[in-house]
């Protein structure tokens, strides 16, 4: 594979999909941008959900920025298929919530930071965890995980 980044000026500051601009989720420290498809879509569709704009903190990692953040979960990416975001005004529980509505970050990874942002992902397969002072932990520790589900039984243990 060739890179052919970083991309001119103009370049990033284009329209990658209707709300996101290649900047926005290009790598913070080179500016080069591999972002899947399958990303920009559900990011698209989280955006739709949320009815306002995402407020992205990082997409695309290349390897080397990866690796000065140190965040070893956080690979996927640098595979283009992930992205850390939070929606102004919503708790860390509503953001969850929204994310567990698109059928990419249902079926993928989701994790919420204690610094009130959100990673989200479309690898292939389940992953959910919660960060607490940089410490890797379950994602019950910051949101409740099943929250409709957690409804169901509240209401059959009133039964
Ligand atoms: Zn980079
Ligand atoms: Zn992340």
């Amino acid at each position: 594979m060739k890179p052919t980044f970083p991309l001119p000026e103009r370049d990033i500051m284009s329209m990658l999909s209707p709300n996101f601009s290649r900047k926005e989720l290009a790598c913070r420290h080179c500016g080069e941008l591999r972002v899947q498809e399958p990303l920009v879509r559900a990011l698209e569709e989280l955006r739709e959900l949320a009815g306002a704009a995402l407020l992205v903190l990082d997409g695309y990692r290349c390897p080397e920025h990866n690796l000065e953040m140190g965040k070893v979960p956080d690979s996927e990416h640098t595979k283009g298929w992930a992205a850390d975001l939070t929606i102004p005004g919503r708790s860390l529980q509503e953001m969850y919530e929204l994310a567990l509505q698109v059928p990419q970050f249902f079926e993928g990874g989701i994790g919420v930071y204690d610094q009130n942002y959100l990673h989200v992902d479309v690898r292939q397969g389940k992953a959910r965890w919660a960060c607490v002072r940089g410490q890797y932990v379950g994602i019950q520790h910051l949101v409740q995980p099943y929250p409709h589900e957690g409804e169901r039984r509240r209401l059959a243990g009133r039964a």
